[in-house]
């Protein structure tokens, strides 16, 4: 089934080809046609499914239509549990929205705040923001949502177990009643649904199979060895293993630094990216992993 299909219209599905996709996947096919009808949704689905695209495409949809009156701020708002997944969502706002004229903006904390007023001033269409630094915004007057008209919570599960709720709950104080709300969350935690009730009356509920099952194509081993051999196991599984990228995940931060020196000393294109790094550390970090400079990510 093509995009088109669903309801999306031109610009739009011409943006996701664009990106490479020909087929919707399954919970988009579920999740984008209530969305473009006005529902408020409720979508369980985890990473990698595409759930991302699920709400930008009819989000963008809804944004792409002008506003009966000139909007007094921004029509849309995503909340993100951290800065790596905000800037995931804005940059397929921006993929898929290439042939719209909307503006967006991201906003997540440590980094200065300058750029991101400035950013606001000019007006987006939707902003994606991380709680606290959104907060932060609305405390400073930097930005009104009375004119908010579409509410995205992405990975809400993620975000009350970081602790986010309280935050939430005040950003939800300043948002009109009257919105679409879509809340997206790998699980259904008793948390994420009390959530749920306080924000939607009757919504319309999808999901996709959550089983346990490796991806396809997606072999798992596991090697039993005593704690001072896993370096030197992990060391040699690199060396006889092809492989173009690696995701190493250790326990801890401490964990991953240790695991990254090591590799390096032993001659790997090996870094760490953990909570401690600075924002930039972490975007190099990442970018250094896309770019296949350093092949080895060690989280
Ligand atoms: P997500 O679940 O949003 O993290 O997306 C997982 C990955 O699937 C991302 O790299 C998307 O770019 C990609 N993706 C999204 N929609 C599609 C689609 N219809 N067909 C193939 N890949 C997709």
């Amino acid at each position: 089934m093509p995009f088109a299909h669903l309801g999306l219209s031109e610009p739009i599905v011409n943006g996701v080809e664009r990106a490479g996709y020909t087929e919707p996947t399954p919970i988009q096919r579920q999740a984008i046609p209530p969305i473009l009808e006005g529902k408020d949704v409720i979508a369980t689905a985890q990473t990698g499914t595409g759930k991302t695209a699920a709400f930008v495409l009819p989000v963008l949809e809804r944004l792409a239509r002008p506003s009966d009156t000139k909007p007094r701020g921004p029509r849309g708002l995503v909340l993100a549990p951290t800065r790596e997944l905000a800037l995931q969502v804005e940059e397929s706002v921006r993929t898929y929205g290439r042939f719209l004229k909307l503006r967006s903006v991201v906003l997540y904390g440590g980094v200065a705040i300058g750029p991101q007023v400035q950013a606001l001033r000019a007006h987006p269409d939707i902003v994606i923001a991380t709680p606290g630094r959104l907060l932060d915004h609305l405390g400073r007057g930097n930005v009104r949502f009375c004119d908010l008209e579409v509410l995205v919570l992405d990975e809400a599960d993620r975000m009350l177990d970081m602790g986010f709720l309280p935050d939430i709950r005040r950003i939800l104080s300043e948002l009109p009643a009257r919105r679409q709300n879509l809340l997206f969350s790998a699980t259904m935690a008793r948390g994420v649904e009390a959530l749920a009730r306080s924000l939607m009356q009757s919504p319309v509920r999808v999901s996709i199979g959550v089983e346990a099952a490796p991806a396809e194509g997606v072999s798992q081993a596991l090697y039993p060895v005593a704690g001072h051999l896993k370096t030197a196991l992990l060391a040699k599984l690199l060396e006889i293993t092809p492989h173009k990228s690696v995701l190493v995940f250790t326990r801890t931060k401490r964990g991953a630094e240790r695991v990254a020196r090591a590799l390096v000393k032993r001659g790997f294109p090996a870094i760490a990216l953990h909570g401690d790094k600075t924002q930039s550390q972490r975007e190099r970090a990442l970018q250094g992993f896309r770019d296949r400079k350093h092949r080895i990510l060690v989280a």
